[in-house]
C-alpha cells in the first residue's frame, strides 16, 4: 500500500469514530485538492523538512508527504495518534510524530531551517506566530492558515483599519502576502468565519532582536492609543522629542507611519 491507496479522510475519520473538538480548534481539510494547493503555495518541498502543527486526520500531512518533504507534525490531540502512526508507515521514515502542545514544546525538538505550514488552531494561532517570530526556535518560510480577520492584520499596509501592532511586528521580520482565501464551507465542521492562508518569508535586512523588544514598545504604546498623535500616545517613551529625532510627523498617527518608520523610532528609543 502507498499514499496513493489511502481511503478517503472523511472515511477514514469515520472508521477510527473521530468527531472534531471545538477546544482543540479542529476544523479539518478534507478536500485533497485543497491541502495539494496550500502544499504547492508552501514551495517546492522535495526533500525539505516541513514541521506541521496539528496534522489532526491527516489531511495536509499527505499533501506535504506527496510534494515530497520530509514532515514533523506536532499534535496535541492524541486521538489522531493512530491515524497520524498509519500514515507514518507509509512515508517510509519521512513522517516524524510528537504529540505535545506546540505552544509548550521544546524548541529544541525541532530542526533548525525546517520551514512551517500549517492550517492552524485558530485558539492559539497568533502566540504561535509570535513565538516563531522572536522565540528560540525560528522557522524558515511560514505557510499558515489564520481566521481571515487574523490574516488582514498581518498583510496590512499602513492607513488601513487592521494595521496595527501585529502587522508591524510580522512584516519588520517577515515578507508578508495573503496567498489564498477559503470559505468558511472548505472546513469540517465549518467554523463561524472566513480563512486565509499568509505566506511569510525572512527579510534579508532582519533587525536585531533587541531592536525588535523596542519595536515591540513602541508599537504598545503607538497602536494602545492609536486615535492619538504620536507626540502623545509616545509622550511615557519621548513624545515629541522622540518623533523628531527619528524624523516622524509628532501629529501623525499610529496607522499613518510604515513599519520603516517605527523601526526608526526603535532605533532612536533611549533604554
Ligand atoms: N491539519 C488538519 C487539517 O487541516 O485538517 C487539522 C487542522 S485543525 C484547524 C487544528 C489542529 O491543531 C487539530 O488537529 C488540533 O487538535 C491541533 N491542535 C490544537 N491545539 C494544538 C496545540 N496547542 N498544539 C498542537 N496541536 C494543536
Amino acid at each position: 500500500m502507498t499514499l496513493d491507496d489511502l481511503p478517503p479522510l472523511r472515511e477514514s475519520l469515520a472508521a477510527a469514530g473521530l468527531a472534531a473538538r471545538k477546544s482543540f480548534g479542529q476544523h479539518f481539510l478534507l478536500d485533497l485538492n485543497l491541502t495539494r494547493k496550500i502544499a504547492r503555495l508552501a514551495g517546492p518541498l522535495d526533500g525539505e523538512t516541513v514541521v506541521e502543527v496539528g496534522p489532526g486526520p491527516g489531511g495536509l500531512t499527505r499533501a506535504l508527504l506527496e510534494a515530497g518533504a520530509h514532515v514533523i507534525a506536532v499534535e496535541k490531540d492524541a486521538r489522531f495518534m493512530p491515524l497520524l502512526e498509519d500514515l507514518a508507515i507509509l512515508a517510509d521514515g519521512r513522517l516524524t510524530l510528537i504529540r505535545a502542545d506546540a505552544l509548550t514544546l521544546d524548541p529544541a525538538r525541532l530542526p533548525a531551517g525546517a520551514s512551517v505550514v500549517a492550517n492552524l488552531p485558530y485558539n492559539v494561532a497568533t502566540p504561535l506566530l509570535v513565538g516563531w517570530l522572536t522565540g528560540a526556535w525560528r522557522p524558515s518560510a511560514m505557510t499558515l492558515m489564520f481566521q481571515k480577520e487574523v490574516a488582514e492584520r498581518i498583510a496590512a499596509a499602513p492607513g488601513s483599519k487592521d494595521y496595527g501592532r501585529l502587522s508591524v511586528l510580522v512584516q519588520a521580520l517577515r515578507e508578508a502576502r495573503m496567498v489564498m482565501e477559503l470559505p468558511a464551507r472548505a472546513f469540517t465542521p465549518p467554523p463561524k468565519v472566513a480563512s486565509a492562508v499568509v505566506r511569510l518569508t525572512p527579510r534579508a535586512d532582519r533587525p536585531s532582536d533587541a531592536l525588535v523588544d523596542r519595536l515591540q514598545r513602541v508599537t504598545a504604546a503607538a497602536f494602545g492609543q492609536r486615535r492619538k498623535m504620536l507626540r502623545s500616545s509616545l509622550k511615557p517613551l519621548g513624545g515629541e522629542a522622540l518623533c523628531v529625532a527619528a524624523g516622524v510627523e509628532p501629529s501623525a498617527r499610529a496607522e499613518e507611519l510604515s513599519v520603516e518608520q517605527f523601526l526608526t523610532l526603535a532605533v532612536k528609543l533611549d533604554d
